[in-house]
């Protein structure tokens, strides 16, 4: 006769509850199993079940009940487990020593992976006035489709049995005058892992890293998560104590694994008071994302600030998109310098976040965030719309139409086409009007991300190009240095990263050499330069020297709004010279 696992048959014989479960297969029982507290509920032993149901399930479970209901109940129960009745609740008598009592039964089904049904009986004796069958059901059936308790894979209790069974396991250890702290691992690139090696091979390696769990953290609950994640509830004496021993699990893991693997992430939470198991996970779970692809190191411990984070991070997603239609979301402009004449030649416009609660959100606050949660590419679209939008208010004040670039982020060529949204955007404003066409408009993609891209988005950039646009590196030189973007692309300018600029004098003054040499290249190249992050007059005069066409800073303009601009010229005070549209196409020539 199939039997359950050893390991589901052990933990639940173990039980105190009186209940019993049964695997059922296209409607025939296949496999039984009472708990402890089923047999001491019937008053009989585990030896007479074990004989009664010895080789097959028609032993008599009614043989104690009232002789009016056995046939009711037996009727009830076979419906039950054929599924043709899908609730199992009902009152009967049964003998015990003291003569008869009532009794009431609650079953409910699970559907299990591999497609069986197991039915759970849970009694209580009415009685004795606790009927905690109904409180049971309620409890266990919450605990969804993937099994009762334990995980098929590694034998372990799974993430029910920490919901069901973890607050009182935290209340021991509590109890113990001990520090309960929470663990969440998971399994790096465990995708990865099963591609070059096999499903089998990954399953190996979830069980192995179960087994150095088990062995590294013997006093504790060792749970399997969904997929690659594991949950480990124990005690803690020091943070480097449980460092040592996370490390020493992951150390085993890399050793011992069938095959090359980065071993294992484990985001740590130590309990604190009124917290529940619920909420060490989060927090474990936070501190584990944190940790991320981070590969010096293997665990990170929550701290309260995380959470902060968090909620900063629900409060950018929640509110985008009312940011964006109550036009909480600003464009600065800041405008760079064309070193040979000291005249500014063009803005570039940047993101801000003008919260009514929070004051000025800045990009390095949002713009992560909304990449994550893809949600960038409308942010940056918005921005484009803005800029075309206010090229009348700036004709109007018979400011300078210079050109503005524009940031895009990598991953808004796969949400949207560019090149498509761009041209229909700028056809919606008829820019025609103010004597402009498409090359006024620049697009700003940073070195990294010409580094990291498909082949889809270098279309799209070519797309781009070829309709009129202008096409610029950001933030060259900050450590992603991809040489091959001149080679691979029609570019317009290269933007030196800001950090260059930083460091000038370190290192015998290397960055003065590569500034240097890199414009010589972009020159050679016919590709216009331009630096950011100037700041001092010493740093412009050695851009100048260098020959870098131009530069974007602090110490010519900060960035700023529209309506500061205006207000400004009301007032009469000064703005940076600009150059005019002749100027420019000479200028820009000569280069
Ligand atoms: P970025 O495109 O490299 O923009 C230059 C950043 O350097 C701006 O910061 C600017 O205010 C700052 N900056 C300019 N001159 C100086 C200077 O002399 N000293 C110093 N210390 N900083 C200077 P901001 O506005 O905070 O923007 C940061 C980054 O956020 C931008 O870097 C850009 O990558 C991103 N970003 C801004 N707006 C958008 C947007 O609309 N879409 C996307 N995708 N990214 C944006
Ligand atoms: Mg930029
Ligand atoms: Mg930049």
């Amino acid at each position: 006769m199939y039997k359950f696992p050893e390991a589901v048959r052990k933990t639940y014989e173990a039980l105190e509850i009186p209940f019993l479960i049964m695997g059922v297969e296209e409607g025939m029982p296949k496999a039984i199993l009472f708990t402890d507290g089923f047999l001491k509920f019937q008053g009989v032993s585990r030896e007479t079940l074990n004989e009664l149901f010895h080789g097959d399930l028609d032993g008599n479970l009614f043989e104690k009940v009232h002789p009016e209901e056995a046939a009711k109940l037996k009727a009830v129960s076979d419906d039950f487990v054929l599924g043709i009745q899908g609730d199992y609740d009902v009152i009967f008598r049964t003998r015990r020593a003291d003569g008869y009592h009532r009794v009431h039964a609650k079953g409910f089904r699970q559907r299990m992976k591999d497609g069986s049904d197991a039915c759970i009986i849970v009694y209580s004796d009415m009685s004795a006035h606790e009927d905690i069958a109904s409180e049971l059901a309620e409890k266990y059936s919450l605990l969804g489709n993937e099994g009762f308790f334990i995980d098929y894979l590694t034998d372990l209790p799974n993430i029910n049995y920490l919901h069901a069974y973890g607050q009182d396991r935290l209340m021991d250890i509590l109890a113990m005058e001990k520090t309960p702290v929470l663990m969440y691992f998971d399994v790096d690139s465990m995708q990865t892992y099963n591609k070059q090696y096999g499903i089998q091979k990954g399953d190996e390696l979830l069980i192995l890293t179960a087994r150095s769990l088990q062995e590294e953290f013997p006093e504790g609950l060792v749970i399997r998560g969904a997929d690659d994640h594991f949950v480990v509830l124990d005690s803690i004496e020091s943070r480097e104590k449980l460092g040592a021993r996370i490390k020493a699990v992951n150390r085993r893991i890399k050793h011992e694994a069938g095959g090359q693997t980065t071993g294992i992430h484990a985001g740590v939470a130590i309990y604190t008071k009124g917290k529940s198991i619920a909420d060490g996970l989060d927090h474990a779970k936070l501190a584990n994302k944190y940790l991320g692809e981070d590969l010096n190191h293997c665990y990170r411990f929550f701290e309260k600030s995380d959470m902060e984070d968090l909620i900063n991070e629900r409060y950018i997603v929640e509110n985008f998109r009312h940011a964006i239609k109550n036009d909480w979301i600003k464009i600065y402009y800041q405008c760079f310098l064309r070193l040979e004449t000291d005249k500014g030649a063009g803005f570039e416009a940047l993101a801000r976040w003008h919260d009514p609660e929070r004051g000025v959100i800045t990009p390095a606050d949002f713009i992560p965030i909304l990449e994550k949660y893809h949600l960038i590419h409308k942010m940056d679209l918005y921005i484009f719309e803005k800029v075309c939008s206010e090229i009348k208010p700036r004709f109007d004040a018979n400011l300078p139409l210079l050109p503005v670039s524009v940031n895009f982020s990598r991953q808004d060529f796969d949400y949207i086409n560019v090149p498509e949204e761009l041209n229909r955007i700028v056809e919606r404003y008829k820019i025609g009007r103010y004597n402009i066409d498409k090359s006024y408009f620049i697009i700003e993609i940073t070195e990294q991300d010409m580094a990291l891209g498909t082949e889809n988005f270098y279309e799209q950039l070519r797309e781009i190009r070829e309709s009129g646009y202008k096409l610029w590196i950001d933030d060259f030189g900050s450590g992603y240095s991809s040489l091959n973007v001149f080679s691979r692309f029609d570019i317009d300018l290269i933007k030196f990263d800001m950090d260059l600029l930083r460091h000038l004098d370190d290192h015998n003054g290397a960055n003065r050499e590569i500034i240097k040499a890199m414009i010589g290249v972009a020159r050679k190249l016919g590709v216009h330069t331009l630096c950011e992050g100037m700041e001092t007059e010493e740093q412009k005069a050695f851009l100048k020297e260098a020959g870098c066409e131009l530069a974007q800073g602090f110490l010519y303009h900060k960035p700023e709004g529209l309506d500061t601009i205006f207000h400004r010229l009301g007032l009469g005070i000064p703005i940076p010279a600009w150059e005019t549209e002749e100027e420019r196409k000479t200028l820009s020539e000569k280069w």
